[in-house]
């Protein structure tokens, strides 16, 4: 026995160091975060700041120049769409720069590092190549993740429960509730409810909200009109709905949603991610209010369960043993702050996130929470006011392109305010000239080297790959 052991064990040993030798080895890094939050942005800079290696000197296999090139090559999924990395750079560095086509589905791009291993083994062994498959997908697909567990008699409840506390939902809660659910279905009247319902959700982000799920019903790609997008919560019947009824029906596509929608996403895209980075638009959502942070917050705690595996029956059956090793939580934009509010704005990320982590009891990857700008559109100025000083922003607005020195206002010294909706009472955040900060990003004339100018992507790149560059 000990020795078959000794010798299973010894032959797994080799087994891993020649496939370390022989195979190339792969980081499949995951992007995600809610529509708008900066995932376009983010990926496209990432990489040509990678490409460059100028400007990411917290990046430690940057700055000691461990990586020798970097470049493009085909990925390795063939039937998941190619993120345009050329397109979305040429949009942002171009004469007349703009903000690129944002995220709509998953798409993929594969970058190749060539890197030279650090200490006595970089003499012996010569560059070694490692990918990194950056794989974008929208926010909304993982938090479909919660309706697995859900039926729809539940998922009902808890949708029609919320309605009420959000903008447009007292109107359709009052028509939903005044339904006969048992009556017989009528697909007319599904497709009003579900176009009520969609528009509905889309509200709800637009006005700063997180969980807006079901994901797809904003985000539909070639789904638009089927079966599956087309439902939406009805209030309990009571005994069991007949057959052939408005519940029944609904029922049944919102099953087929949770079938052949969520569990094939979550079984061919996220159950394959090694290191994760969330996008937040926070300052958003400080901006839109107590109700949205509150609601921020409540998304990320369902986030981080998705990570978890043992919680979930349906992901553990999926993850079988992998998981995410490490999660960064991005506040996106910081370049809307001057960095006199920077601190705070980290300060009040990494509580959201450790409130998070308690919440979710959650006890896995590695976590961490910073606040960065994938591409920073501003420059600081301090403007005197009233004799004292106010430090903006400057930038060019999107609407009129001109330029302006812009004060977003304040974020709270104490982040537990925002964690306490009913301590901050009725205190407003961001509430200078934040609701009219929509910049372009700035025309840049970067030199060979140069990637375009970021606030800390390179600590992000940092914490989510670095290690495994040295
Ligand atoms: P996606 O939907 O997550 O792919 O979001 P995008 O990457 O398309 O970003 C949405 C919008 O946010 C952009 O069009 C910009 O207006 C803004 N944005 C994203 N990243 C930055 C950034 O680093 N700085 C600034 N100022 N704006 C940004």
């Amino acid at each position: 026995g000990d020795i078959a052991d000794g010798v299973t064990r010894g032959l797994e040993s080799l087994g891993a160091t020649v496939s370390e030798t022989f195979m190339e080895p792969v980081i499949r890094l995951g992007v995600t975060g809610l529509s708008r939050a900066g995932k376009t942005v983010f990926i496209t800079s990432l990489v040509a700041n990678l490409m460059e290696r100028g400007r990411m000197p917290q990046l430690r296999a940057a700055a000691s120049g461990a990586i020798q090139a970097a470049y493009l090559q085909p990925q390795p999924d063939n039937t998941v769409p190619r993120f345009d990395y050329e397109a979305h750079l040429a949009a942002l560095t171009g004469h007349d720069p703009h903000w690129p086509e944002s995220t709509r589905a998953v798409s993929e791009l594969r970058l190749s590092l060539k890197v030279r291993p650090g200490g006595l083994l970089g003499a012996v062994r010569g560059l070694r190549t490692v990918h990194l498959d950056i794989v974008d997908y929208p926010g909304e697909w993982l938090l479909d993740l919660g309706l697995m567990e859900k039926s729809y008699a539940e998922w009902s409840a808890d949708t029609l429960s919320h309605m009420p506390e959000r903008p447009g939902g007292t109107a359709l809660v009052q028509a939903l509730n005044g339904l006969d659910a048992a009556r017989p279905l009528d697909e007319p009247a599904i497709q009003a409810m579900s176009a009520s319902f969609t528009a509905y959700l889309a509200q709800t982000r637009e006005a700063g909200f997180s969980d807006c799920s079901p994901g797809r019903f904003l985000l539909p790609g070639d789904l638009a009109g089927s079966p599956v997008l087309t439902f939406a919560p009805l209030p309990a019947v009571s005994g069991s709905a007949p057959r052939g009824s408005l519940w029944r029906e609904m029922e049944r596509r919102y099953e087929a949603y949770k079938r052949e929608v969520v569990k094939p996403f979550f079984r061919d895209h996220f159950a394959r991610i090694d290191r994760q980075v969330v996008l937040i638009d926070a300052l958003g959502a400080i901006h839109a209010g107590p109700r949205a942070v509150e609601d921020l917050r409540r998304a990320m705690t369902d986030i981080l369960g998705a990570f978890r595996p043992g919680r979930n029956a349906f992901l553990s059956s999926l993850l079988t043993g992998k998981r995410v090793e490490r999660i960064l939580f991005a506040a996106t934009k910081a370049d809307h702050l001057h960095h006199s509010q920077h601190g705070r704005m980290t300060a009040i990320m990494q509580a959201l996130m450790r409130d998070a982590r308690r919440r979710a009891d959650f006890a896995g990857a590695q976590t961490s929470a910073m606040s960065i700008a994938a591409l920073r559109a501003t420059v600081e100025e301090t403007r005197p006011h009233n004799g004292d000083t106010l430090d903006c922003v400057r930038g060019t607005l999107l609407e009129t392109g001109r330029q302006a020195a812009l004060y977003p206002g304040e974020l709270p010294e104490d982040p537990s305010v925002l964690l306490e909706p009913a301590r901050a009472g009725a205190a407003t955040w961001l509430d200078g000239d934040y609701n009219i900060m929509r910049f372009a990003p700035a025309r840049l004339t970067l030199k060979p080297g140069e990637g375009p100018p970021h606030i800390r992507l390179d600590r992000a790149a940092e914490f989510l790959f670095g290690d495994r560059l040295l």
